[in-house]
């Protein structure tokens, strides 16, 4: 496994391995990786002769500078799970490297996929994602590239991203890594006591509970019966919201919608959660 620190090395590297006629899948991700991670890595190596990912806790993205500097890291850690999954590449950038001259977001129109729920809560987020993720397809240059359903909004942001820019990459979701109790895997997981990760798996109950009862309920029902069970939990909910799945636009009533998404994002003591699952 090679590790590549600046960009004009590993983008020699991908031009020579795609001129060998490879394919090159791509995750980029912020480290502390987990299983979660390593599944996108599988998933790449599945469907592409080179896996490279890269780890790098993006500044512009982070609207809240305690988030930034807590946010857990440990890229040695990160580079022996890699190796043992057999990735062949790893993009460790410096800030510098990702933001030659300004450390900010460029400006994009995300046609409003950027605006809800995520985007309500953490502004400037998404325009932080799209510039970076941006700016590593440009260095990269992968065939295709992964990202979590974990992370569904960001998905979405990211297609847009690619089509505003035309990208010649295939995005590719992957669904969501869970624990044996239902929780979804994440890097702040670890910020969690033993016993906040098990009154966090509270979110995944009444998200199963949710998609096999929701037709019981109108969609602002739900949303506020499953915000009362996490507060009742010790939860402080920030939303819980029943969406499009194609627009994530909030939905009155069902039929409304040809797919049906829930999505949650929770505080449990000082650490931010989020999940969702797909109703129909
Ligand atoms: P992050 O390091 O949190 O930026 O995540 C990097 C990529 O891994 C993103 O595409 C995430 O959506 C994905 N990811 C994180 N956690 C999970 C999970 N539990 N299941 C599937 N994908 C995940």
């Amino acid at each position: 496994m090679q590790v590549f620190e600046k960009a004009t090395a590993l983008s020699g590297h991908v031009d020579k391995i795609k001129t060998d006629g490879y394919t090159v899948g791509f995750v980029p991700t912020m480290g502390s990786l987990h299983a979660g991670h390593l599944s996108l890595v599988a998933h790449a190596l599945s469907q592409n002769s080179h896996c490279i990912v890269s780890i790098f806790v993006n500044p512009t993205q982070f609207n809240n500078a305690d988030d930034l500097s807590s946010y857990p890291r440990d890229v040695e850690g990160d580079l022996k799970l890699l190796e043992q999954a057999g990735c062949h590449s790893v993009f460790v950038p410096s800030v510098e490297e990702v933001y030659p001259s300004e450390v900010k977001s460029s400006s994009m129109d995300l046609k409003g996929i950027d605006k809800p729920m995520e985007g309500k809560y953490r502004p400037g987020h998404f325009e932080g994602v799209a510039t970076v993720v941006s700016r590593l397809f440009n260095i990269v240059k992968p065939t295709r590239a992964y990202f979590g359903e974990k992370d569904y909004q960001q998905l979405m942001v990211i297609r847009q991203m690619v089509k505003n820019e035309n990208f010649d990459i295939e995005i590719i979701g992957h669904p969501i890594e869970r624990n044996d109790a239902g929780l979804a895997l994440s890097s702040r997981n670890q910020l969690l006591s033993p016993a906040e990760r098990d009154t966090a798996s509270i979110i995944w109950q009444n998200l199963d509970w949710a998609r096999h009862n929701y037709k019981n309920l109108s969609p602002r029902e739900l949303q506020a019966q499953l915000s009362q069970n996490l507060s009742n939990n010790g939860l402080r909910v920030e939303y819980v919201n029943a969406v499009n799945e194609e627009n994530l636009r909030e939905i009155e009533d069902w039929p409304q919608a040809n797919h049906a998404r829930l999505f949650v994002a929770a505080y449990l003591g000082g650490v931010r959660l989020i999940d969702n699952v797909s109703l129909f």
